[in-house]
Protein backbone atom coordinates (compact mmCIF):
# COMPACT_ATOMS: atom_id res chain seq x y z
CA UNK A 1 0.00 0.00 0.00
CA UNK A 2 2.80 1.93 0.60
CA UNK A 3 4.59 2.30 -2.77
CA UNK A 4 1.15 2.59 -4.09
CA UNK A 5 0.71 5.87 -2.72
CA UNK A 6 4.52 6.94 -3.11
CA UNK A 7 3.81 5.97 -7.12
CA UNK A 8 0.95 8.67 -6.40
CA UNK A 9 2.49 11.40 -5.07
CA UNK A 10 5.42 11.00 -7.37
CA UNK A 11 3.12 11.68 -10.30
CA UNK A 12 1.15 14.21 -8.30
CA UNK A 13 4.73 16.32 -7.60
CA UNK A 14 5.88 15.74 -11.03
CA UNK A 15 2.70 17.60 -12.48
CA UNK A 16 2.83 19.93 -9.49
CA UNK A 17 6.55 20.64 -10.79
CA UNK A 18 5.46 21.02 -14.24
CA UNK A 19 2.60 23.42 -13.63
CA UNK A 20 4.51 25.86 -11.31
CA UNK A 21 7.47 25.65 -14.06
CA UNK A 22 4.88 26.96 -16.48
CA UNK A 23 3.40 29.68 -14.17
CA UNK A 24 7.39 30.50 -13.91
CA UNK A 25 7.94 30.60 -17.69
CA UNK A 26 4.53 32.82 -17.98
CA UNK A 27 5.71 35.52 -15.11
CA UNK A 28 9.39 35.21 -16.76
CA UNK A 29 8.02 36.20 -20.28
CA UNK A 30 5.01 38.81 -19.01
CA UNK A 31 7.28 42.33 -19.48
CA UNK A 32 8.89 41.25 -22.65
CA UNK A 33 5.94 40.12 -24.09
CA UNK A 34 4.48 43.62 -23.26
CA UNK A 35 7.20 45.37 -24.77
CA UNK A 36 7.07 43.33 -28.00
CA UNK A 37 3.51 43.74 -28.80
CA UNK A 38 2.85 40.25 -28.23
CA UNK A 39 -0.16 41.23 -25.87
CA UNK A 40 -3.28 41.67 -28.34
CA UNK A 41 -6.61 42.96 -28.08
CA UNK A 42 -9.17 41.02 -30.11
CA UNK A 43 -13.25 42.04 -30.02
CA UNK A 44 -16.29 39.78 -29.69
CA UNK A 45 -19.28 41.83 -31.00
CA UNK A 46 -22.67 42.40 -28.61
CA UNK A 47 -25.91 42.53 -30.55
CA UNK A 48 -29.66 43.78 -29.45
CA UNK A 49 -31.77 40.92 -29.18
CA UNK A 50 -34.99 42.83 -30.97
CA UNK A 51 -33.67 43.13 -34.41
CA UNK A 52 -30.40 41.43 -33.91
CA UNK A 53 -28.20 44.66 -35.25
CA UNK A 54 -24.56 45.14 -33.47
CA UNK A 55 -24.06 47.16 -30.39
CA UNK A 56 -20.61 47.28 -29.48
CA UNK A 57 -18.30 44.98 -28.52
CA UNK A 58 -16.29 43.43 -25.54
CA UNK A 59 -12.35 43.89 -25.59
CA UNK A 60 -10.77 40.59 -24.56
CA UNK A 61 -6.73 40.33 -24.69
CA UNK A 62 -4.66 37.69 -26.39
CA UNK A 63 -1.11 36.57 -26.06
CA UNK A 64 0.37 35.60 -28.86
CA UNK A 65 3.47 34.03 -27.97
CA UNK A 66 6.17 33.63 -30.43
CA UNK A 67 7.10 30.16 -29.53
CA UNK A 68 4.04 29.11 -27.20
CA UNK A 69 1.36 30.32 -29.77
CA UNK A 70 -2.07 31.72 -28.46
CA UNK A 71 -2.06 31.17 -24.60
CA UNK A 72 -5.26 31.62 -22.89
CA UNK A 73 -6.38 34.12 -20.41
CA UNK A 74 -8.32 31.89 -18.37
CA UNK A 75 -4.32 31.10 -17.25
CA UNK A 76 -2.84 33.64 -17.32
CA UNK A 77 -5.03 36.16 -16.10
CA UNK A 78 -4.99 35.11 -12.27
CA UNK A 79 -1.32 34.67 -12.48
CA UNK A 80 -1.25 38.44 -13.40
CA UNK A 81 -3.87 39.42 -10.90
CA UNK A 82 -2.04 37.55 -8.29
CA UNK A 83 1.33 39.36 -8.87
CA UNK A 84 -0.06 43.03 -9.72
CA UNK A 85 0.91 42.83 -13.40
CA UNK A 86 -3.02 42.75 -14.78
CA UNK A 87 -2.82 46.83 -13.81
CA UNK A 88 -0.15 47.12 -16.42
CA UNK A 89 -1.83 44.81 -18.93
CA UNK A 90 -5.53 46.35 -18.61
CA UNK A 91 -4.04 49.80 -18.70
CA UNK A 92 -2.75 48.85 -22.11
CA UNK A 93 -5.93 46.82 -23.17
CA UNK A 94 -7.61 50.30 -22.63
CA UNK A 95 -5.43 52.64 -24.30
CA UNK A 96 -5.64 50.05 -27.45
CA UNK A 97 -9.25 50.23 -27.19
CA UNK A 98 -9.35 53.78 -27.26
CA UNK A 99 -7.17 54.31 -29.90
CA UNK A 100 -9.31 52.04 -31.64
CA UNK A 101 -12.22 53.88 -31.14
CA UNK A 102 -10.89 57.23 -32.26
CA UNK A 103 -9.13 55.44 -35.26
CA UNK A 104 -13.20 54.38 -36.46
CA UNK A 105 -14.62 57.55 -35.43
CA UNK A 106 -12.19 59.40 -37.89
CA UNK A 107 -12.97 56.21 -40.66
CA UNK A 108 -16.27 57.05 -40.45
CA UNK A 109 -17.77 53.88 -38.64
CA UNK A 110 -20.73 53.82 -36.63
CA UNK A 111 -19.99 54.92 -33.08
CA UNK A 112 -20.07 51.94 -30.81
CA UNK A 113 -19.24 51.73 -27.59
CA UNK A 114 -16.83 48.54 -26.76
CA UNK A 115 -16.45 47.26 -23.50
CA UNK A 116 -12.88 46.51 -21.49
CA UNK A 117 -12.35 44.34 -18.59
CA UNK A 118 -11.17 46.01 -15.31
CA UNK A 119 -10.05 43.62 -12.20
CA UNK A 120 -10.11 44.35 -8.75
CA UNK A 121 -6.72 44.46 -8.78
CA UNK A 122 -7.30 48.10 -10.77
CA UNK A 123 -9.93 49.37 -8.24
CA UNK A 124 -8.21 48.50 -5.34
CA UNK A 125 -4.49 49.25 -6.00
CA UNK A 126 -4.59 51.84 -8.45
CA UNK A 127 -5.89 55.40 -9.41
CA UNK A 128 -8.19 54.05 -11.63
CA UNK A 129 -10.80 57.02 -12.26
CA UNK A 130 -6.97 59.63 -13.12
CA UNK A 131 -6.25 56.66 -15.26
CA UNK A 132 -9.69 56.27 -17.32
CA UNK A 133 -10.25 60.05 -17.93
CA UNK A 134 -6.53 60.11 -19.48
CA UNK A 135 -6.72 57.20 -21.47
CA UNK A 136 -10.07 58.66 -23.18
CA UNK A 137 -9.11 62.35 -23.08
CA UNK A 138 -5.83 61.25 -24.61
CA UNK A 139 -8.07 60.13 -27.87
CA UNK A 140 -10.57 63.17 -27.73
CA UNK A 141 -13.56 60.58 -26.32
CA UNK A 142 -16.31 60.71 -24.01
CA UNK A 143 -16.16 58.11 -21.12
CA UNK A 144 -19.90 56.96 -22.38
CA UNK A 145 -17.87 55.04 -25.48
CA UNK A 146 -16.19 53.28 -22.68
CA UNK A 147 -17.98 50.31 -20.94
CA UNK A 148 -16.20 49.02 -17.98
CA UNK A 149 -16.90 45.37 -16.92
CA UNK A 150 -16.16 44.55 -13.49
CA UNK A 151 -16.94 41.03 -12.27
CA UNK A 152 -19.35 40.24 -9.25
CA UNK A 153 -16.98 38.92 -7.09
CA UNK A 154 -15.31 42.20 -6.73
CA UNK A 155 -18.00 43.90 -5.95
CA UNK A 156 -18.17 41.90 -2.15
CA UNK A 157 -14.37 42.66 -1.30
CA UNK A 158 -14.83 45.71 0.23
CA UNK A 159 -18.31 47.31 -0.41
CA UNK A 160 -17.50 50.64 0.76
CA UNK A 161 -14.48 51.38 -1.75
CA UNK A 162 -15.85 49.62 -4.19
CA UNK A 163 -18.87 51.96 -4.60
CA UNK A 164 -16.98 54.95 -3.66
CA UNK A 165 -14.64 54.69 -6.79
CA UNK A 166 -16.75 52.95 -9.04
CA UNK A 167 -19.53 55.35 -8.45
CA UNK A 168 -17.34 58.40 -9.27
CA UNK A 169 -16.62 56.12 -12.72
CA UNK A 170 -20.11 56.04 -13.28
CA UNK A 171 -20.46 60.21 -12.66
CA UNK A 172 -17.60 60.81 -14.85
CA UNK A 173 -19.71 59.04 -17.52
CA UNK A 174 -18.13 55.54 -17.85
CA UNK A 175 -20.93 52.86 -18.19
CA UNK A 176 -20.70 50.02 -15.34
CA UNK A 177 -21.72 46.66 -16.13
CA UNK A 178 -21.68 44.12 -13.72
CA UNK A 179 -19.99 41.17 -15.11
CA UNK A 180 -20.55 37.44 -14.56
CA UNK A 181 -23.68 38.30 -12.94
CA UNK A 182 -25.38 35.85 -10.85
CA UNK A 183 -22.00 33.56 -10.24
CA UNK A 184 -22.77 33.56 -6.65
CA UNK A 185 -21.68 36.93 -4.64
CA UNK A 186 -23.66 39.86 -5.08
CA UNK A 187 -27.15 39.60 -2.44
CA UNK A 188 -29.94 40.85 -4.04
CA UNK A 189 -29.95 43.83 -1.46
CA UNK A 190 -26.45 45.17 -2.17
CA UNK A 191 -27.21 45.27 -6.07
CA UNK A 192 -29.69 48.19 -5.07
CA UNK A 193 -26.53 50.13 -3.58
CA UNK A 194 -24.36 49.34 -6.49
CA UNK A 195 -23.80 52.22 -9.18
CA UNK A 196 -24.23 49.80 -12.27
CA UNK A 197 -26.12 50.50 -15.22
CA UNK A 198 -25.75 46.82 -16.88
CA UNK A 199 -26.28 43.53 -15.62
CA UNK A 200 -23.89 40.85 -17.42
CA UNK A 201 -26.03 37.37 -16.69
CA UNK A 202 -23.43 35.18 -16.11
CA UNK A 203 -22.82 32.23 -18.96
CA UNK A 204 -24.20 29.37 -16.08
CA UNK A 205 -27.88 30.82 -16.76
CA UNK A 206 -28.32 30.03 -20.01
CA UNK A 207 -25.79 27.34 -20.60
CA UNK A 208 -26.98 24.88 -18.18
CA UNK A 209 -27.60 21.76 -19.84
CA UNK A 210 -30.29 20.54 -17.71
CA UNK A 211 -32.95 23.43 -18.75
CA UNK A 212 -35.67 22.77 -16.40
CA UNK A 213 -38.75 24.93 -16.96
CA UNK A 214 -38.23 26.29 -13.70
CA UNK A 215 -34.89 28.02 -14.99
CA UNK A 216 -36.85 30.39 -17.29
CA UNK A 217 -38.71 31.61 -14.02
CA UNK A 218 -35.34 32.36 -12.85
CA UNK A 219 -34.44 34.11 -15.93
CA UNK A 220 -37.66 36.34 -15.93
CA UNK A 221 -37.46 37.19 -12.33
CA UNK A 222 -34.08 38.15 -13.28
CA UNK A 223 -35.13 40.36 -16.21
CA UNK A 224 -38.23 42.07 -13.78
CA UNK A 225 -35.55 42.83 -11.34
CA UNK A 226 -33.11 44.60 -14.12
CA UNK A 227 -36.11 46.38 -15.20
CA UNK A 228 -37.35 48.16 -11.74
CA UNK A 229 -33.95 48.82 -11.24
CA UNK A 230 -33.78 50.44 -14.85
CA UNK A 231 -30.86 48.26 -15.58
CA UNK A 232 -30.00 46.41 -18.86
CA UNK A 233 -29.30 43.12 -19.32
CA UNK A 234 -26.91 41.24 -21.38
CA UNK A 235 -26.41 38.38 -21.81
CA UNK A 236 -23.03 36.25 -22.41
CA UNK A 237 -22.14 32.48 -23.88
CA UNK A 238 -25.23 32.57 -26.34
CA UNK A 239 -24.19 29.00 -28.56
CA UNK A 240 -27.93 28.07 -30.02
CA UNK A 241 -30.82 29.71 -31.69
CA UNK A 242 -32.56 28.18 -28.39
CA UNK A 243 -30.70 29.75 -25.89
CA UNK A 244 -31.54 32.89 -27.68
CA UNK A 245 -35.16 32.24 -27.95
CA UNK A 246 -35.11 31.85 -24.41
CA UNK A 247 -33.16 35.08 -23.85
CA UNK A 248 -35.73 37.02 -26.32
CA UNK A 249 -38.75 35.52 -24.55
CA UNK A 250 -37.77 37.24 -21.15
CA UNK A 251 -37.25 40.67 -22.49
CA UNK A 252 -33.17 40.62 -22.18
CA UNK A 253 -31.80 43.55 -24.15
CA UNK A 254 -28.33 42.53 -25.50
CA UNK A 255 -26.81 39.47 -26.63
CA UNK A 256 -22.85 38.10 -27.20
CA UNK A 257 -21.57 34.55 -27.99
CA UNK A 258 -20.43 31.91 -30.24
CA UNK A 259 -23.63 31.76 -31.68
CA UNK A 260 -23.27 35.20 -33.29
CA UNK A 261 -19.70 35.92 -33.21
CA UNK A 262 -16.63 34.56 -31.94
CA UNK A 263 -13.71 37.45 -30.38
CA UNK A 264 -11.80 38.20 -33.58
CA UNK A 265 -8.66 40.29 -34.69
CA UNK A 266 -9.46 43.84 -35.28
CA UNK A 267 -9.17 43.68 -38.83
CA UNK A 268 -11.80 41.04 -38.75
CA UNK A 269 -14.07 43.27 -36.41
CA UNK A 270 -13.83 46.35 -38.73
CA UNK A 271 -14.93 44.57 -41.90
CA UNK A 272 -17.63 42.93 -40.08
CA UNK A 273 -18.99 46.77 -38.98
CA UNK A 274 -18.45 47.25 -42.63
CA UNK A 275 -20.82 44.34 -43.82
CA UNK A 276 -23.29 44.37 -41.15
CA UNK A 277 -23.76 48.21 -40.45
CA UNK A 278 -24.51 48.76 -36.78
CA UNK A 279 -26.29 50.72 -34.84
P1 LIG B 1 -15.19 37.12 -19.20
O1 LIG B 1 -14.91 38.57 -19.01
O2 LIG B 1 -16.35 36.56 -18.49
O3 LIG B 1 -15.29 36.94 -20.77
C1 LIG B 1 -16.11 35.99 -21.40
C2 LIG B 1 -15.33 34.78 -21.88
O4 LIG B 1 -16.23 33.88 -22.52
C3 LIG B 1 -14.28 35.08 -22.92
O5 LIG B 1 -13.22 34.14 -22.73
C4 LIG B 1 -15.00 34.79 -24.23
O6 LIG B 1 -14.13 34.49 -25.30
C5 LIG B 1 -15.81 33.59 -23.83
N1 LIG B 1 -17.02 33.41 -24.66
C6 LIG B 1 -17.65 34.31 -25.44
N2 LIG B 1 -18.73 33.78 -26.03
C7 LIG B 1 -18.80 32.49 -25.61
C8 LIG B 1 -19.71 31.39 -25.88
O7 LIG B 1 -20.69 31.50 -26.62
N3 LIG B 1 -19.45 30.21 -25.25
C9 LIG B 1 -18.39 30.04 -24.42
N4 LIG B 1 -18.21 28.85 -23.87
N5 LIG B 1 -17.51 31.05 -24.15
C10 LIG B 1 -17.72 32.26 -24.74
P2 LIG B 1 -11.68 34.57 -22.78
O8 LIG B 1 -11.49 35.59 -23.85
O9 LIG B 1 -10.89 33.32 -22.84
O10 LIG B 1 -11.45 35.29 -21.40
C11 LIG B 1 -11.59 34.59 -20.19
C12 LIG B 1 -11.61 35.55 -19.02
O11 LIG B 1 -10.34 36.20 -18.91
C13 LIG B 1 -12.63 36.68 -19.16
O12 LIG B 1 -13.91 36.24 -18.77
C14 LIG B 1 -12.04 37.70 -18.21
O13 LIG B 1 -12.39 37.39 -16.89
C15 LIG B 1 -10.57 37.50 -18.42
N6 LIG B 1 -10.07 38.51 -19.39
C16 LIG B 1 -10.01 38.45 -20.74
N7 LIG B 1 -9.46 39.58 -21.24
C17 LIG B 1 -9.19 40.38 -20.17
C18 LIG B 1 -8.60 41.69 -20.02
O14 LIG B 1 -8.21 42.39 -20.99
N8 LIG B 1 -8.47 42.16 -18.73
C19 LIG B 1 -8.88 41.43 -17.65
N9 LIG B 1 -8.70 41.98 -16.42
N10 LIG B 1 -9.43 40.22 -17.76
C20 LIG B 1 -9.59 39.70 -18.99
CA1 LIG C 1 -16.04 40.41 -19.31
CA1 LIG D 1 -18.38 37.24 -17.91
CA1 LIG E 1 -15.15 36.14 -15.76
Amino acid sequence: IKGQYGVYFAAYDDKLRDELLRQQAIIDSMETALEEGQFLVWLQPKYRICDETMAGAEALVRWNHPEWGFQSPAEFIPLFEKNGFITKLDQFVWDKTCFYLRKWDEEGYPPVPVSVNVSRADIYHADIADIMMRTVSKYGLTPSRLHLEITESAYTEDPGQIIETVGHLRELGFIIEMDDFGSGYSSLNMLNQMPIDILKLDMKFIQSETAKPTDQGVLQFIMELARRMHLRVVAEGVETKKQLDRLSETGCDYVQGYYFAKPMPVGDFERLMRDQGSQ
